[in-house]
């Protein structure tokens, strides 16, 4: 135990924001770089080193917490690091964007704020890329064997990383232009900046891993040829299917998924437009959803200088206290306020929207845009949402994203039926304990197996699902023991 006092004497301290108003005027990442240095070490020696860490259950890649607290406490940047890197491919990325259940699941928190271990996380392994000791990690030997990894998102790369330290030949296919699935394009540059997921892809490419940006397998490739050019095939594609809302008004101009709205914002970033295509600038912003996505449409929105924004929620506003049924050391749904949401709009829960209303079609255009959404209140009564009535009302609505989750992989693009893929009851690929697919030699990880899920799972499950087929493809695997799929921890 690093310092056995120093849960007593020390307070929880979190890395500092900008201010609301400098960093809705720019893309960089919304934490003031280094605020937490000064007193990161006597951070993580608030950890207690418990004999029975329950931070490893809630954190899905099982992190050695305590471990990497001690030596961050001590200073020892270097062994940090490696502990770190022991259980988790990119902490750049959990300890940027996780929910930290970890910190939910920290015995410190039953009577007292948390170890703040997502900080201490990020705060390892930016001093490792910094002092040059996050290095290629190439083969020893190659095994002759060749692996297909379908996706570059977290379980695609964390799969492909795994497998090529393993010695097998890694090719990693992905439709878009860009590598980094969700983290290049869905997830704002004001959440993470785009250079860690370059970092760790020229790291990768320097151990051995290939990659194939704008190739979509199904429709690029056949997916049953890919198979049979290949030893093994990963199935990382994720969960890119996005619920729609099938109300009167949904074919109206300005009126766009989430997820045609938010990676064009990050194309800006990459230089790929001067201005996005589909702006919030001067518009009424109406954010339809309230989780994750959601929040990143407004944040996006303020940074494109909307005129209102409001998120709207079918769920009741959460308690910011735990509910009852969601003890420690369980993930609470409680009341989140992110950092899109400090700076500005507005949240309205229990809400459904009745149908959309829009201007009259000018010439040339088949339907008018959007200028208005009808909601009314909705009450959860025997297993559904009610609408109240006379609480109908209609507030300005120019630009609309739907970001209501996603219903599991994509369907249209012919790799699950040319290469055969069962899909369970929610649309995603079915798979057994060691991730393997109703296909011989078929591998699935991460959202795709999963459905919509978080990137620490994400990489989790690619770290496992290499397990699976390195175990399949030699007989026996070092690559560390994987996480079932059914095996929830104590996480989201
Ligand atoms: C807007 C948004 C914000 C989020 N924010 C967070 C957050 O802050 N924290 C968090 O933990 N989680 C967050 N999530 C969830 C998280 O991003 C996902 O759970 C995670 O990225 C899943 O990883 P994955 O590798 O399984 O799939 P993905 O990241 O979805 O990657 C799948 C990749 O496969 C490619 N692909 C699909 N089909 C094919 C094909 N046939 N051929 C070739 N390539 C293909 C896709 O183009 C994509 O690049 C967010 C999700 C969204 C949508
Ligand atoms: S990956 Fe997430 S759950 Fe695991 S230690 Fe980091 S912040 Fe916690």
């Amino acid at each position: 135990m690093a310092d056995p006092k120093g849960f007593l004497t020390t307070g929880r301290e979190v890395a500092e924001t900008r201010p609301v108003d400098e960093r809705v005027k720019d893309w960089n990442e919304v934490y003031v770089p280094g605020s937490l240095l000064p007193v990161i070490s006597k951070q993580a020696g608030r950890c207690m080193d418990c004999g029975i860490p329950f931070c490893h259950s809630g954190c899905p890649l099982g992190n050695l917490i305590p471990e990497w607290n001690d030596y961050a406490y001590r200073g020892d940047w270097t062994a940090a690091s490696e502990r770190l890197h022991a259980t988790n491919n990119f902490p750049e990325f959990t300890g940027r964007l996780c929910p930290a259940p970890c910190e939910t699941a920290c015995v410190l928190g039953i009577n007292q704020p948390a170890v703040t271990i997502k900080n201490v996380e990020v705060t390892i392994i930016d001093k490792a890329w910094e002092a040059g000791a996050v290095t290629p990690q190439p083969p020893e030997r190659l095994s002759g064997k060749t692996v297909a990894v379908v996706g570059s998102g977290p379980a695609g790369l964390a799969a492909a990383q795994q497998l090529t330290r393993a010695g097998h030949t890694v090719a990693v296919y992905e439709r878009a232009d860009r590598i980094g699935g969700l983290l290049r394009y869905g997830i704002p540059e004001f959440k993470m900046e785009k250079r860690h997921i370059n970092r760790r892809v020229e790291q990768m490419r320097a151990e051995g891993t290939k990659f194939r940006t704008g190739v979509e397998i199904g429709r690029d490739i056949d997916a049953a040829k890919l198979r049979k050019r290949y030893d093994a095939v990963v199935i990382a594609a994720g969960a890119t299917t996005a619920r729609d809302l099938p109300v009167p008004g949904r074919e109206l101009g300005g009126i766009h998924q989430a997820m045609d709205y938010l990676p064009l914002a990050n194309k800006v970033q990459e230089g790929d437009y001067v201005a996005p295509p589909i702006t919030a600038e001067g518009k009424h912003v109406v954010v339809i959803g309230g989780g994750d996505t959601g929040a990143d449409c407004v944040g996006t929105a303020h940074r494109q200088g909307a005129a209102s924004v409001t998120q709207l929620e079918i769920m009741p506003r959460p308690s910011e206290e735990r509910p009852e049924g969601q003890p420690w050391p369980t993930y609470p749904m409680t009341y989140k306020v992110t950092s899109a949401h400090e700076e500005g709009g507005e949240r309205v829960y229990s809400v459904s929207t009745t149908h959309f209303e829009g201007t009259a079609p000018e010439e040339g255009q088949a339907v008018g845009n959007v200028a208005f959404l009808h909601l009314v209140e909705v009450e959860f009564r025997d297993g559904r949402f009610e609408p109240v009535p006379g609480t109908e009302r209609k507030i300005p609505a120019e630009l609309v994203t739907l970001a209501m989750g996603f219903t599991g992989v994509d369907r249209d693009n012919g790799l699950v039926e040319q290469l055969g893929l069962e899909l369970d009851a929610r649309g995603n690929v079915a798979r057994d304990a060691d991730y393997a697919t109703n296909v011989p030699g078929v591998f699935v990880a991460g959202d795709a197996g999963r459905g919509q899920s978080l990137i620490v799972w994400a990489i989790a499950e690619g770290r496992s699902a290499a397990r699976g087929v390195d175990r399949m493809l030699t007989g026996a695997s070092e690559l560390p023991a994987p996480i079932r799929p059914t095996d929830r921890a104590l996480a989201v």
